[in-house]
Protein backbone atom coordinates (compact mmCIF):
# COMPACT_ATOMS: atom_id res chain seq x y z
CA UNK A 1 0.00 0.00 0.00
CA UNK A 2 1.47 2.97 -1.22
CA UNK A 3 -1.51 6.04 -1.00
CA UNK A 4 -4.30 6.72 1.26
CA UNK A 5 -7.62 5.30 -0.18
CA UNK A 6 -9.17 8.01 1.24
CA UNK A 7 -7.07 11.30 0.18
CA UNK A 8 -4.30 9.76 -2.49
CA UNK A 9 -1.83 11.19 0.26
CA UNK A 10 1.72 8.96 0.69
CA UNK A 11 0.92 6.46 3.10
CA UNK A 12 2.77 5.19 6.78
CA UNK A 13 3.66 1.97 7.84
CA UNK A 14 4.31 2.33 11.91
CA UNK A 15 2.62 1.89 14.93
CA UNK A 16 -0.23 3.95 15.32
CA UNK A 17 -1.34 6.11 18.70
CA UNK A 18 -3.04 4.55 21.13
CA UNK A 19 -2.00 0.90 18.92
CA UNK A 20 -0.19 -2.34 19.64
CA UNK A 21 1.34 -3.15 16.12
CA UNK A 22 2.33 -1.74 12.71
CA UNK A 23 -0.24 -0.48 10.49
CA UNK A 24 -0.67 1.48 7.07
CA UNK A 25 -2.02 4.62 8.20
CA UNK A 26 -2.59 8.21 6.78
CA UNK A 27 -1.48 11.75 8.74
CA UNK A 28 -2.85 13.40 6.50
CA UNK A 29 -6.45 12.26 7.16
CA UNK A 30 -6.06 10.14 9.56
CA UNK A 31 -7.18 7.04 8.43
CA UNK A 32 -5.76 3.70 9.68
CA UNK A 33 -5.82 0.74 6.58
CA UNK A 34 -6.69 -2.07 8.98
CA UNK A 35 -5.29 -5.59 6.88
CA UNK A 36 -7.15 -8.41 8.65
CA UNK A 37 -7.28 -12.21 7.81
CA UNK A 38 -9.61 -13.23 4.75
CA UNK A 39 -12.17 -16.25 5.63
CA UNK A 40 -12.29 -18.87 2.95
CA UNK A 41 -15.34 -20.92 2.98
CA UNK A 42 -16.19 -24.32 1.45
CA UNK A 43 -17.49 -27.63 1.41
CA UNK A 44 -17.44 -31.66 1.35
CA UNK A 45 -19.76 -32.18 -1.34
CA UNK A 46 -21.54 -36.04 -0.81
CA UNK A 47 -23.56 -37.66 -3.20
CA UNK A 48 -23.90 -41.32 -3.13
CA UNK A 49 -21.09 -41.56 -0.81
CA UNK A 50 -18.61 -39.60 -3.13
CA UNK A 51 -17.20 -36.40 -2.57
CA UNK A 52 -17.31 -33.62 -5.54
CA UNK A 53 -13.55 -32.31 -6.10
CA UNK A 54 -12.85 -29.46 -8.72
CA UNK A 55 -9.59 -29.37 -10.82
CA UNK A 56 -8.20 -26.23 -10.25
CA UNK A 57 -8.04 -24.15 -13.69
CA UNK A 58 -6.46 -21.18 -12.06
CA UNK A 59 -3.28 -20.45 -9.91
CA UNK A 60 -2.44 -21.10 -7.46
CA UNK A 61 -1.82 -24.70 -7.32
CA UNK A 62 -3.91 -25.27 -11.14
CA UNK A 63 -4.18 -28.47 -12.44
CA UNK A 64 -4.24 -29.92 -8.30
CA UNK A 65 -7.53 -31.42 -6.94
CA UNK A 66 -9.65 -29.29 -4.41
CA UNK A 67 -12.97 -29.10 -2.83
CA UNK A 68 -14.95 -26.59 -3.69
CA UNK A 69 -13.65 -23.60 -1.99
CA UNK A 70 -12.86 -19.75 -2.05
CA UNK A 71 -13.28 -16.28 -0.56
CA UNK A 72 -16.28 -15.53 1.54
CA UNK A 73 -17.72 -12.25 -0.13
CA UNK A 74 -19.55 -8.95 1.79
CA UNK A 75 -22.75 -9.86 2.72
CA UNK A 76 -22.91 -13.65 2.22
CA UNK A 77 -23.65 -15.87 5.33
CA UNK A 78 -20.25 -18.80 5.54
CA UNK A 79 -22.96 -21.29 4.70
CA UNK A 80 -24.60 -18.95 1.70
CA UNK A 81 -20.51 -18.41 0.81
CA UNK A 82 -20.16 -22.59 0.97
CA UNK A 83 -23.18 -23.21 -1.51
CA UNK A 84 -21.93 -20.39 -3.81
CA UNK A 85 -18.55 -22.17 -4.38
CA UNK A 86 -19.88 -25.32 -4.73
CA UNK A 87 -22.25 -23.85 -7.32
CA UNK A 88 -19.75 -21.36 -9.03
CA UNK A 89 -16.81 -23.96 -9.20
CA UNK A 90 -18.65 -27.35 -10.33
CA UNK A 91 -22.45 -26.31 -11.14
CA UNK A 92 -23.75 -28.10 -8.17
CA UNK A 93 -26.51 -27.56 -5.88
CA UNK A 94 -25.58 -28.21 -1.76
CA UNK A 95 -27.52 -28.96 0.99
CA UNK A 96 -24.99 -27.39 2.88
CA UNK A 97 -24.64 -28.87 6.65
CA UNK A 98 -22.77 -28.82 10.28
CA UNK A 99 -19.07 -26.75 9.76
CA UNK A 100 -16.94 -29.59 9.94
CA UNK A 101 -13.00 -28.30 9.72
CA UNK A 102 -11.53 -24.87 10.66
CA UNK A 103 -7.71 -24.25 9.53
CA UNK A 104 -5.57 -21.02 10.56
CA UNK A 105 -3.08 -20.25 8.50
CA UNK A 106 -1.01 -17.41 10.12
CA UNK A 107 1.11 -17.08 7.56
CA UNK A 108 -0.46 -16.48 5.09
CA UNK A 109 -3.57 -14.42 7.18
CA UNK A 110 -6.20 -16.89 6.31
CA UNK A 111 -8.58 -19.25 8.02
CA UNK A 112 -10.55 -21.97 5.81
CA UNK A 113 -13.88 -22.99 7.34
CA UNK A 114 -15.66 -26.18 5.37
CA UNK A 115 -18.99 -27.48 6.15
CA UNK A 116 -20.63 -30.48 5.50
CA UNK A 117 -22.76 -30.65 2.82
CA UNK A 118 -25.04 -33.20 0.45
CA UNK A 119 -25.57 -32.50 -3.18
CA UNK A 120 -29.38 -32.13 -3.89
CA UNK A 121 -29.39 -34.36 -7.03
CA UNK A 122 -26.26 -35.81 -8.33
CA UNK A 123 -25.69 -33.13 -11.11
CA UNK A 124 -22.46 -31.05 -11.61
CA UNK A 125 -20.51 -30.33 -14.23
CA UNK A 126 -16.73 -28.01 -15.31
CA UNK A 127 -17.12 -24.51 -13.48
CA UNK A 128 -15.30 -21.15 -14.64
CA UNK A 129 -12.64 -21.92 -12.35
CA UNK A 130 -12.38 -25.56 -12.73
CA UNK A 131 -10.55 -27.78 -15.50
CA UNK A 132 -12.44 -30.80 -14.48
CA UNK A 133 -15.14 -32.07 -11.75
CA UNK A 134 -15.99 -35.37 -10.63
CA UNK A 135 -17.61 -37.26 -7.75
CA UNK A 136 -14.80 -39.70 -5.91
CA UNK A 137 -15.19 -42.55 -3.84
CA UNK A 138 -12.13 -42.63 -0.84
CA UNK A 139 -10.50 -45.37 -3.19
CA UNK A 140 -10.27 -42.69 -5.83
CA UNK A 141 -9.32 -39.79 -4.19
CA UNK A 142 -6.08 -38.31 -5.87
CA UNK A 143 -3.89 -38.03 -2.55
CA UNK A 144 -1.19 -36.77 -3.96
CA UNK A 145 -3.05 -34.35 -6.51
CA UNK A 146 -4.52 -32.39 -3.67
CA UNK A 147 -4.19 -28.56 -4.22
CA UNK A 148 -3.98 -27.80 -0.27
CA UNK A 149 -3.18 -29.32 2.55
CA UNK A 150 -6.48 -28.06 3.85
CA UNK A 151 -8.25 -30.43 1.56
CA UNK A 152 -6.48 -33.50 2.17
CA UNK A 153 -6.87 -32.68 6.16
CA UNK A 154 -10.41 -32.32 5.87
CA UNK A 155 -10.77 -35.73 3.14
CA UNK A 156 -8.98 -37.80 5.51
CA UNK A 157 -10.98 -36.71 8.93
CA UNK A 158 -13.93 -37.02 6.49
CA UNK A 159 -13.36 -40.61 5.70
CA UNK A 160 -11.92 -41.20 9.05
CA UNK A 161 -15.50 -40.44 11.09
CA UNK A 162 -17.05 -42.10 8.47
CA UNK A 163 -15.87 -44.98 9.33
CA UNK A 164 -16.15 -44.83 12.83
CA UNK A 165 -19.60 -44.33 13.26
CA UNK A 166 -20.82 -41.05 10.82
CA UNK A 167 -19.83 -38.64 13.93
CA UNK A 168 -18.23 -35.79 12.37
CA UNK A 169 -17.35 -33.29 15.53
CA UNK A 170 -15.41 -29.74 14.55
CA UNK A 171 -12.11 -30.36 13.79
CA UNK A 172 -10.02 -27.21 14.15
CA UNK A 173 -6.04 -27.26 13.43
CA UNK A 174 -3.16 -24.86 12.42
CA UNK A 175 -1.45 -25.22 9.42
CA UNK A 176 2.01 -24.04 9.44
CA UNK A 177 4.74 -22.73 6.32
CA UNK A 178 6.21 -25.26 4.49
CA UNK A 179 10.32 -25.17 5.24
CA UNK A 180 11.41 -27.69 2.71
CA UNK A 181 10.15 -29.46 -0.73
CA UNK A 182 6.88 -29.59 -1.27
CA UNK A 183 5.65 -34.10 -0.87
CA UNK A 184 2.82 -35.96 -0.98
CA UNK A 185 2.42 -35.57 3.11
CA UNK A 186 1.63 -32.01 2.43
CA UNK A 187 -1.70 -33.21 0.98
CA UNK A 188 -2.44 -34.38 4.60
ZN1 LIG B 1 -5.57 9.94 3.92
Amino acid sequence: MKYCSQCGHDIQFSIPDGDNRPRYWCDQCGVIHYQNPKIVVGAVPVWEGRILLCKRAIEPRIGYWTLPAGYMENGETLQEGAARETWEEACATVAVGDLYTVFNLPHINQVYMFFLGEMVNGEYAVGDESADVGLFSEEEIPWDELAFPTIGRTLKFFFQDRASGNDYPIRTQDIAPLKRKPSLDDAL
